[in-house]
């Protein structure tokens, strides 16, 4: 082999190695293709009026969202262009965020299969519920269902309570029904729903630290 076949070689190599080095650098969801809009129903929720309020249409280009309307980690954002339905027996369709869509659609028909009953679910939502409070006493920041990334269960069965850092009769039901561990559609840590959806590495509601207890919940952190 002469000396510039064998520098040409050195220099392909050189340059391979340095582009895979670039390409593992970056994300997987980098390389998947964007949706040209972005389109979403936004609301806030006021504490101090404990209503929703500020309803608005928004779209606009997917490529002006600004970071907190994304989730860096999964690619998930807030747009219903990252949404897919899913649809099972019986079942009310619902949204969930593209890129959990087949993982939440196993663990509900192995949930069922093992025998939960699943009456409803509410996936994708888009709301600032979270955060702080602004000085009109409204919050914030977006929930995990906004971007899909969240599921309730069986609200009428698992409610959201508050004043109830350990479950007792002295929680106080906020939102959904009394909470029914044990019953049919009731959540509990002995259910194939919460064994299914763990599995999948998500938290639940149920076992949030602090005041509140959202036994219809599931997200990757619980929150
Ligand atoms: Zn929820």
């Amino acid at each position: 082999m002469s000396a510039t076949a064998e520098f040409c070689r050195t220099q392909i190599s050189a340059v391979s190695v340095l582009v895979l080095a670039v390409f593992s650098l970056l994300p997987l969801h980098a390389f998947a293709e964007e949706p040209a809009a972005c389109t979403y129903t936004d609301w806030t929720w006021s504490v101090r009026e404990r209503r929703v309020v500020d309803v608005r249409e928004v779209e606009k280009p997917y490529s002006a969202l600004r970071e907190d309307e994304r989730d860096v980690t999964t690619g998930c954002s807030i747009c219903r262009e990252d949404q897919v339905e899913i649809s099972l027996p019986d079942l009310e369709p619902f949204q969930i965020c593209k890129a959990v869509a087949e993982d939440v659609e196993v663990a509900l028909i192995n949930a069922t299969e093992a025998g939960f009953q699943i009456d409803t679910v509410t996936g994708y939502r888009v709301g600032r519920s979270k955060g702080v409070l602004d000085v009109t006493g409204r919050r914030t920041e977006y929930s995990n269902h906004s971007f899909g990334l969240a599921l309730d269960i069986n609200a009428a069965k698992n409610g959201l309570y508050d004043r109830c850092t350990e479950y007792s009769s002295e929680c106080r039901l906020i939102r959904g029904g009394a909470w029914r561990p044990g019953e049919p559609g009731g959540i509990s840590p002995e259910t194939s729903l919460f064994h299914e959806i763990t599995e999948m590495g998500w938290q639940w509601g149920g076992a949030l630290p602090g005041a509140q207890k959202d036994f219809m919940h599931f997200s990757p952190m619980g929150d």
